[in-house]
């Protein structure tokens, strides 16, 4: 089939979750022709599987101060835009809530509810003359002369190139791609369960990269919660109601029955997930006393305890109860856990912390240091997973991906064995260059843009939302002036 007749002057948005479909209205907003191609065969990637509450840091100091490893430029793009970005999407039908503390009271966001967001926000792009393709994934970028030019879609055996001034990645990271996962983030991807959407394969990583994009720092830390562990089942629907987000407050052991980590740091459960990752087949179970299970408190899903747990073990995950610590980590052994390894670990959890000792675990526990006292003791199976990747793609303050040498121009007029003169003008030239080149019109969005986040986590729909509103309104001028 014959692409139809577009406009070259136009801008081709990669990605039809909340950063793309963001850029898609905000570049059409801008007066330009825009089309959105998505992998898929609906809108909606993450975001739609999402608990919809936009939020991240309400204190740029503290972002920084919780994520110094973070790109600061990037972070600071987030903070100055978002307020405007959440305003503005509630004028594109999006029904929003209003603006409320969250996250241990560091967070501020404002509540979507997703799936009537994806909808409104199609609805308005294909109102406002936007060009939808579902199933249409990117492949490649076409450049000439070092600028784009437009996009390559494959779809089974079909090769199609869509001309396009300016490109916008928004695929959602690569969470889906196992040799990816291997590369930069541990050896043995199967550890992870995937708590994504199935698309999210790092297609426009690779695209970029092999045109000379630069990868960002960071690009082992991934974003996700452990979640009820096998033979559990449940579908991407209840990737939500299986997470264990209590785990904070649980001590975590892995399958040779011991603590791993701190399981109390960090701003929610996720921290947790990225140190039981590494562990033996990422697994491990997370063990509660009746008072955390009976608990009121609320966790970040909305729920108390006791409905996680429960959950998990509707779902089919092991959940061993017993009425002492001893009889428990008998019964754990039926699981392959080391009983006499696990019953010292609790052991000494319990009295390091019951004689005020707390100081000396080992791991450390910096917060929520109670023992597990009141039985009836809860032992919850668990493995960790992948909701998506901190590391991608190095963007700059409006948006365009950098790349990762200086300009082929540049470079030129370098004499190799002048290059390594630190005291040469043309290198230190060359040093300001290399930070401030970029790939002509192309832009990135979302969890395509690296090191928002760095181990700690800034929230993942506000991020989308912020940059993905970047680089469509940068993207969207860029076109237009071009097609003057
Ligand atoms: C269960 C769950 C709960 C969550 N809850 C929250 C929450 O409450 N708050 C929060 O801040 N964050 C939350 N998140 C994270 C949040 O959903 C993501 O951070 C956010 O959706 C990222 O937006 P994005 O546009 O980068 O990616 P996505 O929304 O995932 O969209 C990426 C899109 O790109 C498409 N795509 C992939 N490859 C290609 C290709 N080659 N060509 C074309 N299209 C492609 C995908 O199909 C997908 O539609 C949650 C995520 C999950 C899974």
């Amino acid at each position: 089939m014959a692409s139809k007749h577009v406009d070259a002057n136009r801008v081709v948005i990669c990605g039809g979750g909340l950063s793309g479909l963001t850029a898609a209205i905000s570049a059409l907003e801008a007066g330009v022709p825009v089309t959105l191609l998505e992998k898929g065969a609906e809108l909606g990637g993450n975001a739609i599987l999402s608990g919809g509450m936009i939020w991240t840091y309400a204190d740029y100091d503290r972002m920084r101060a919780d994520i110094p490893n973070g790109d600061a430029m990037i972070q600071w793009m987030i903070h100055e835009n978002i307020d405007a970005a959440r305003t503005w999407l509630a004028t594109q039908g999006v029904d929003l809530g209003p603006d409320q503390r969250c996250h241990e009271d560091f967070g501020l966001g404002r509540q979507m509810q997703p799936p009537q967001a994806i909808e409104a926000l199609g609805k308005r792009f294909v109102e406002l003359g936007g060009d939808l393709r579902l199933e249409s994934p990117l492949d490649s970028l076409i450049t000439d002369n070092g600028a784009i030019r437009g996009v390559r879609i494959a779809r089974d055996d079909r090769v199609t190139d869509e001309a396009a001034r300016a490109v916008v990645l928004a695929t959602g990271g690569f969470q889906g791609n196992s040799e990816l996962l291997a590369r930069y983030v541990l050896k043995n991807p199967s550890n992870l369960y995937l708590r994504s959407n199935p698309w999210s394969t790092g297609d426009a990583f690779l695209a970029a990269t092999q045109i000379g994009a630069a990868a960002s720092p960071g690009m082992h830390n991934i974003y996700g919660h452990a979640l009820a562990a096998p033979p559990a089942r449940f579908s991407k629907w209840e990737f939500r109601d299986v997470s264990q987000h209590y785990g904070q407050k649980a001590v975590a052991i892995n399958l040779c029955g011991e603590r791993f980590c701190d399981e109390s740091i960090g701003g929610s459960e996720d921290t947790l997930n990225q140190s039981l990752i590494h562990q033996p087949e990422g697994r491990g179970f997370y063990i509660i006393d009746h008072e955390l299970y009976d608990s009121k408190d609320m966790h970040a899903s909305k729920v108390v305890t006791r409905v996680i747990v429960d959950r998990a073990k509707k779902a089919g995950a092991p959940v061993v109860v017993a009425d002492t610590i001893e009889e428990l980590c008998k019964k754990l052994s039926a699981f392959g856990i080391p009983e006499p390894r696990v019953l010292r670990e609790l052991t000494e959890f319990n009295q390091l912390l019951q004689s005020g000792r707390g100081d000396d675990l080992l791991p450390p526990r910096k917060l929520h240091r109670l023992p597990l006292v009141h039985g009836p003791f809860y032992a919850i199976a668990v493995k960790a997973s992948i909701t998506f990747t901190m590391g991608g793609l190095a963007i700059d303050n409006h948006g365009r991906v950098v790349r990762r040498t200086a300009s082929s121009s540049v470079l030129a007029n370098v004499p190799a064995e002048r290059a390594l003169d630190d005291s040469d003008s043309q290198v230190k030239r060359i040093g300001v260059e290399y930070r401030q080149t970029v790939i002509e019109g192309l832009y990135a969005a979302g969890c395509d843009v690296g090191n928002i986040s760095h181990y700690e986590y800034a929230g993942g729909l506000a991020p989308a939302l912020a940059t993905g509103r970047v680089a469509g309104c940068n993207a969207g001028a860029f076109v237009k002036q071009k097609a003057g």
